[in-house]
Parts: C-alpha cells; structure tokens; sequence
C-alpha cells in the first residue's frame, strides 16, 4: 500500500451577508473507453472520421437487430475500477433508460443502473506537495454513448452523426467529496492521468472523449464532516448539476458561479430548486436547463436483449496482473529511490513517457542531478518548443552523456549548458563535441595558475585591494573564467586566488 503522508487541504469558504459558507462538489464523469469496436457492435470507434461512416445496424437500431457485448470494453471498465482501488462487482445488470432524442436511434440508451459493474474506490488528489485529498468513488457503470446532433451548420435544420452512437462510455461517479473548484480540476487531471497510464480513456477534453456532470451546493462550515460522519444527505444543502462541461476552465468558473448563486438564494430567503443547469461560456453564467418537476422519467428496466453480465475472479485478477504502476505509486518511489522532492517527482511521472525518459537518464547516475536536468532543462526546453518528450531532439542518453561529463569534471555546469543547447539543435554525442570543441574544463593547476598569475600582473591595484578586502577575491576568479572562456575548474580558480593573494 502507499505510505503517502499528507494533509487534507481546507475547504473553499465563501462569506455571505449572514456568514461563511463552503462547496460540497460531486462529479459525474463519462469517460469514452478506448476501443477499436463499440460497446454492443462492430462498429469502428473513431473520433474525426466522415460523419455516419462508422454506424453498424446495431447503433442505427435496424429491426431486429441484437446487442452483442464487447469483451474488450469490459475489461477495460474492469482496468478503470482496478485503477481506482475499486471493488469490481462479478455481476452486473445492463438496463434501457428510454428517452426520445434524434441522436438515439434505438429511444433508449443501454445503461447500467443497480448494478453497475464497478463499486466503490477512490482517488487522491493532490493540491500542492504535501496536501492532497481521498476523493471517494461511488460507483462505475458501463453504457452507450448518444450520437450528435448539430445545430449550427445550417439555419434551418439540424444534422445527425451517429458515429459515436453505441460507443462504450464509462460513467465514473465521485462522492460529494470534492470542495473547491481547484479541487473539481485537479480531481478530473488525476482521473485523466490514471486512466492515461492504463490505456483504458485517451481524456481528450476537446474531442469530447472526457466530459462531466457537475453537481454543486452549498452548506455551513461544520455540515459536511455531519455527513461524512453520518451518511446523511439531509445536513447538505441541495444541490444544483451543471451538464456536459469539457473544459476545466469553464468547470471552475461555473463551480463559483453557481455556488455564489445558491448563497444568494438562500440568504434572499429564497430555497433552492434541485435542477439541471447549462453553462454558458460568453456570459459566464449558469442557467436553467430543466427543473426537478421537467426531470426526465427514464423508466429504467433490465435490457431483455442482454444477459447479465457475469465475469470471473480469476479474468479480474488476470487483469489486475498486467496493470502498470500507477501515478501515485511512481512518485512516491521515485521520491525513494532517486531522492526527488515530491514536486519533482510529480513532474516526472506527469506522463508514463516522462517517467520511462527520467529512469533512462537517471539509470546509474545522480538522481537528483539528473531530475534537474531533464525538468529543469529538458522539460522548460520541451515546453518553450510545445514539444513533449517523444519528439525531444535531445534523447535519455544525449542528456546522460551531458551529466557525466559534469560528473568527472570534464565540463562545468556552465559549459554543460552550452553543451546542452548545441545537442538540442545539432544533436551529436556530448564527449565527442566536448572533445572536438576544446570545451574541456581546464583542472590542470599549472594552467590556471599562469592564467591568474596574468590577471594579478595586468591589475595590481586590485590586488592590493583585494589583500585588505578578501571579498574582492572573486573579481579575480570572474576574470580568470572569462579569459578562459568558461572552462577553467571554478573550484580550482578559487583555491589558487586566494593562495595568490594570502586570504
Ligand atoms: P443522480 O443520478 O440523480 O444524478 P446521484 O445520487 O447519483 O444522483 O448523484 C449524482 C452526483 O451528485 C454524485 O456525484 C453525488 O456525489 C453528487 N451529490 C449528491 N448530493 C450532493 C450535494 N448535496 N451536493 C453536491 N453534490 C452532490
Ligand atoms: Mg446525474
């Protein structure tokens, strides 16, 4: 298990005419599974392609046609819930939940609803190093994707997609555990890494591939530990949902939008309606999509076309087997073995491709020298250039190369970035360029010697200065690296200037 100490982060408060109060946010998560084929059909699932080229007659509901479950994308919510420390349920229900819309071919959506199959997990999520907080998982259920409807490619009529129609969705459901609207973004980051390292969601935000249903309200400072310590939902205030956000912008600023909202309701004497809101990004506000009495009926029952979903302990464990290591485990071991602070080793684990590029570098070296180099240099390089670590024209062992030259002193840290930028746009190996260059680091004393021996010839006021004021010596030691253009041994400069001089 983890052995992660850390803090729990306080809570937003916000101040009312009447007093503080605080956010209580649930999330609804859908998470499109990554997959070749569909939930239920063959059909491709393929984000961009010519619209209603990848509609098989299951998603476009032809008579007669039957559901046929993709093992594939089991597996996958199986990966996601094993992730989330999840219990994984060995039976399952899937349901219709009717409803009418012109994208949903079928008038209804196949769905789990009592019994999903995955129960309760959890996420950490962190704030700043140090600070993080458990983030209860209530549930994962699996279901089918709508179509698209699009409205404004014309003005009088709209046009349906059905690629995405039938495509597998995980719905992962957060307990009212998140307080904050950072909280809200950085829950939905570590969802998306953690799903990410398990192959299992690509958390394309833009492509629609990651999107969730945001449910906020507002109680007094002391409410929510009554409910984490009674279960009661009643102590909350009610909540209000805010639809389909897909972007964690837009998400934080609906979060303080809507709860400002309700603290003015209610301190007006107002009460909330629990209701389905919209928000709308140009005005930055929240507004009224339908309210509890327009809630949809679903009239949800079991799916006569499909069996119960059954699966056995050993595929799970079979699973659970071949899962990588995941984001929190990485940094904590990273911050083990190779001595990292925690910051670092958040940014090196950022991506399972910076992590494998770090391990190369760090293999056999320094780990702390070798973290700052690839995030310090390489990653604020990468960044400047919009590049990620899979097109860095430097590669692990071009940057190794670089740190083992300062590591046998052959180049100063100052030199090493030099070394650095040449590899970056030329490429090449570093000793060699070193070597070809005349880049060396001069260690030979004799050299150094003669070279602040011309210093102290060319300047002898500053000598004698420098005898009274032994804080002046470092003059000496700047003009001694100038006139040899960097590469004399910094410490070895130091030493002799100050034999020279006799302080
Ligand atoms: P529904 O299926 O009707 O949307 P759920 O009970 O499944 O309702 O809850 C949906 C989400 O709302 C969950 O993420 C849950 O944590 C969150 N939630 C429930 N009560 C509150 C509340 N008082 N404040 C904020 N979020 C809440
Ligand atoms: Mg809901």
């Amino acid at each position: 298990m983890l052995d992660l100490a850390f803090e729990e982060p306080v809570a937003t408060r916000l101040s009312g005419v009447t007093g503080d109060w605080e956010m209580v946010i649930g999330l609804e998560v859908h998470a499109q599974v990554r997959s070749q084929a569909k939930l239920f059909s063959g059909g491709a699932n393929d984000f961009g392609a010519e619209p209603n080229s990848n509609v098989a007659l299951v998603d476009a509901a032809m008579p007669g046609m039957l559901p046929v479950i993709n093992e594939y994308c089991v597996a996958q919510a199986v990966r996601t819930g094993l992730g989330l420390k999840a219990e994984i349920n060995l039976r399952s229900v899937f349901d219709r939940k009717n409803y009418f819309y012109p994208d949903l071919p079928q008038g209804y959506q196949i769905s789990q609803f009592k019994y999903p199959i995955v129960g309760e997990g959890e996420v950490l999520v962190n704030l700043e190093p140090g600070v993080a907080r458990r983030v209860r998982i209530e549930r994962i259920h699996l279901e089918q994707d709508a179509g698209k409807s699009i409205h404004d490619m014309d003005p009088e009529s709209s046009f349906v997609d059905l690629n995405r129609t039938g495509v597998a969705l995980m719905e992962i459901v957060s307990r009212p555990d998140i307080r904050g609207p950072e909280e809200a973004a950085e829950y939905v980051r570590k969802l998306r890494q953690i799903m990410r390292y398990l192959g299992t969601c690509d958390g394309e935000m833009q492509e629609g591939s990651l999107r969730a249903d945001v449910n906020v309200s507002v109680c007094r400072p002391g409410d929510y530990e009554k409910f984490v310590e009674t279960g009661d939902f009643g102590v909350l205030g009610t909540r209000c949902e805010i639809k389909n956000m897909n972007s964690m912008r837009f998400m934080q600023q609906a979060i303080n939008y809507e709860a400002r909202r309700q603290i003015d309701i209610i301190e007006d004497g107002g009460v909330i309606d629990q209701e389905t809101r919209l928000f709308d990004p140009v005005k930055g506000e929240t507004r009224t999509m339908r309210s509890k009495e327009e809630a949809h009926d679903y009239r949800y029952f079991p799916c006569p076309d499909l069996l119960p979903l059954e699966i056995e302990q050993g595929w799970i464990d079979d699973i659970a087997a071949s899962l990588p290591e995941l984001p929190d485990e990485k940094r904590v071991r990273f911050m083990r073995d190779y001595g990292v602070t925690e910051y670092d080793a958040a940014v090196l684990s950022a991506a399972q491709n910076d992590a494998v590029f770090f391990e190369q570098v760090a293999k056999g070296r320094d780990g702390k020298t070798s973290a700052n180099w690839v995030v310090n240099e390489l990653f604020g390089r990468l960044n400047k250039a919009g590049l990620t670590v899979e097109d860095s024209p430097v590669s692990a062992a071009q940057l190794g190369g670089v740190i083992d030259l300062i590591a046998s002193n052959a180049i100063s840290g100052k030199i090493a970035k030099e070394l650095f930028e040449i590899v970056w746009s030329e490429g090449g190996d570093p000793a060699e360029i070193v070597e070809a260059r005349g880049m060396k680091q001069v260690t030979d004393t004799g050299a150094i010697e003669a070279a602040v021996d011309e210093v102290m010839a060319s300047s002898p006021e500053k000598v004698a200065q420098a005898k009274e004021k032994p804080a002046l010596a470092g003059w000496f030691v700047g003009q001694v690296m100038k006139a040899t253009g960097g590469k004399a041994n910094p410490q070895a400069v130091q030493e002799i200037v100050k034999a020279k001089l006799g302080v």
